[in-house]
């Protein structure tokens, strides 16, 4: 089996010295075990905070050790009556070809016509994400305006999608013209390009000259401010991500224009998906249904081979990816 071990903490940047690749023999199966054979799994942005030795909502990776994260495998020997060979399981357990288990947190993937990829994705924990952010933080209504950054991303491209379908405007914004099409292509009509627009506050009020009821927010810092500016008379900002400090080696400033917290009378709140699981299958019942009618489109962004794994990793923090971005290891 092949590993992928966490080799130093990145400064900055993550790079590819920050990761070594480890070959291992797995030892024979014991009564109560099976042997997973990871067909996919998930890079996402939360790894980078987990690389930095610090306190947080989840212990931060060892180093030289294996590193950890979402993947969905198949079962390929077993000694356990719950998880027979052929089942499809999802776990924690990516950055690894192979593992064995003995169950524990592990779920058994139900038969759907989709590719099981999709619960790393849209049906997991970033679709999720999208859902809880929308529903449960902002309370997002029919008829108000809708601003998301990181928009084309996992969870930012089911959050516009899913503002549509409840009815809001909805305004995004995405580093790259390519990923402005894609969305428009969605029936995202107001796409922002932030890094061709030298004043993001400007393009957003041009984008949305109604004001901006709830804000999905991704990124923070410059994305933060020009939300404020624009933010209407008691604007929600749901807080889920921001990705634009994770990789900052000193602390950043916050937005000059907070007073407008006071001023427009908001309420920015902050979550972490996991707290809300126990509305995971509410969401996956609505969720299934718009994939299958075809109202949510789930794109993926796809490297091939656990060596690439950590190419995949960087490129969330270059805008490599449309939708969820994931590494197919079998
Ligand atoms: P994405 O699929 O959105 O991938 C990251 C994207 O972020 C990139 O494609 C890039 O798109 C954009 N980005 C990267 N760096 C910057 C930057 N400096 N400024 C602006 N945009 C940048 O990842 P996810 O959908 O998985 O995650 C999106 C956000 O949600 C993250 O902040 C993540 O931490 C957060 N999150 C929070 C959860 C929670 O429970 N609170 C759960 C899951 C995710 P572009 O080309 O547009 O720049």
């Amino acid at each position: 089996a092949q590993e992928i071990l966490l080799a130093s903490r990145p400064q900055g940047m993550p790079t590819h010295a920050n990761f070594s690749l480890k070959q291992i023999e797995l030892p024979p199966l014991k009564a109560g075990e099976f042997l997973v054979k990871n067909l996919w799994m998930s890079v996402d942005p939360y790894m980078r905070g987990r690389m930095v030795d610090r306190e947080s909502y989840i212990a931060p990776f060892a180093l030289g050790q294996v590193l950890e994260g979402g993947a969905i495998g198949e079962v390929i020997e077993s000694n356990h009556v719950d998880f027979p060979v052929g089942s499809k399981v999802s776990s924690m357990k990516g950055w690894r070809s192979h593992y064995i288990t003995d169950g524990a947190d592990h779920t058994l993937l139900p038969e759907t016509p989709l590719s099981e990829s999709h619960f790393l994705g849209v049906l997991g924990m970033p679709g999720m994400t999208a859902w809880t952010g929308l529903n449960r933080i902002a309370q997002l209504k029919e008829g108000e305006t809708l601003f998301v950054s990181a928009a084309s991303g996992a969870v930012g491209s089911v959050a516009c999608q899913l503002g549509l379908l409840m009815g809001a405007k909805v305004v995004a914004s995405v580093g790259s013209d390519e990923k402005a099409e894609a969305l428009k292509a969605m029936g995202i009509e107001q796409v922002i390009n932030y890094k061709r627009t030298t004043n993001l506050s400007q393009a957003l009020k041009e984008a949305a000259p109604q004001g901006v009821d709830v804000y999905f927010e991704n990124v923070g810092g410059e994305h933060l401010a020009a939300a404020l500016d624009n933010m209407n008379d008691h604007g929600r900002i749901a807080v889920c991500g921001m990705i634009a400090q994770y990789n900052e080696t000193e602390p950043t400033p916050g937005p000059s224009n907070l007073a407008y917290i006071i001023m427009k009378k908001l309420r920015i709140e902050g979550f972490i998906v996991f707290e809300h699981w126990q509305h995971y299958g509410e969401f996956t019942q609505q969720m299934s249904q718009w994939l299958a009618n075809g109202q949510v489109k789930a794109e993926q962004t796809i490297y091939e081979g656990l060596d690439n794994a950590p190419a995949a990793f960087i490129g969330l923090f270059e805008g490599k990816n449309r939708g969820k971005m994931l590494v197919k290891l079998a």
